[in-house]
């Protein structure tokens, strides 16, 4: 009787630890992607339309593999909203002690996209190129912080698998299939986003 007594004493200290522990690594995740942050849920409606959104144009671009994972992910908790996060940044993967692994999104960068990439006017550039170029880089950079999720601890290995991403949408039926118009729309918002990466990727493996 004693021992069982103990030992369920063993398993409450345990478990109590173990929570401690998981609240310390819950509050520096949140802390490292700025604070006030919040999980992607129904309670979120502003929020939740804009990934919705986000998910609609995946589909429509042929990359519902991508729209399905990101949806899942976001049920089971690990897609967050940062909206402290710094302008420099879409995303960030925070993996704590490998008890609180998160992708937290930029509350401005997945509401409106657009600004969060031109935060200053650029009438040289016409709308429809800065809205395709900002769809692209915000879902680009979800693509990155999956890769992180799944295991990739480099930032030059997370942009390889980015800009493989770009480079396999600019292959896709339905750009391929667009009036000439919009395919070169989309040619030009696939080239930038991949430049874009490219520089992040020499600029991260300098630093
Ligand atoms: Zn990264």
């Amino acid at each position: 009787m004693r021992l069982t007594i103990q030992i369920v004493g063993a398993v409450l200290l345990v478990s109590t630890s173990y929570v401690s522990v998981e609240r310390i690594a819950e509050a520096k995740n949140e802390t490292a992607a700025g604070g006030s942050v919040f999980r992607l849920d129904e309670k979120r409606a502003r929020e939740l339309a804009a990934f919705g959104s986000l998910r609609s144009w995946l589909v429509s671009v042929g990359e519902s593999g991508l729209s399905d994972r990101l949806e899942r992910l976001r049920e089971n908790g690990e897609v967050w909203v940062a909206p402290r996060l710094g302008p420099e940044r879409w995303a960030v993967f925070v993996d704590t002690l490998s008890l609180v692994r998160r992708i937290y999104v930029r509350r401005a960068a997945l509401l409106d996209p657009r600004t969060h990439l031109y935060p200053t006017p650029h009438p040289d550039v016409p709308e429809s190129y800065q809205k395709a170029f900002a769809s692209v880089s915000l879902a680009g950079a979800l693509r990155h912080e999956v890769a992180h999720r799944d295991g990739i601890t480099t930032e030059g290995g997370a942009y390889e698998v980015e800009i493989a991403w770009y480079e396999g949408l600019r292959q896709s039926a339905p750009i391929q299939s667009m009036t000439e118009n919009d395919r070169r729309v989309w040619e030009w918002a696939l080239e930038s986003a991949i430049l874009s990466a490219r520089k992040a990727s020499a600029t991260a493996a300098a630093g």
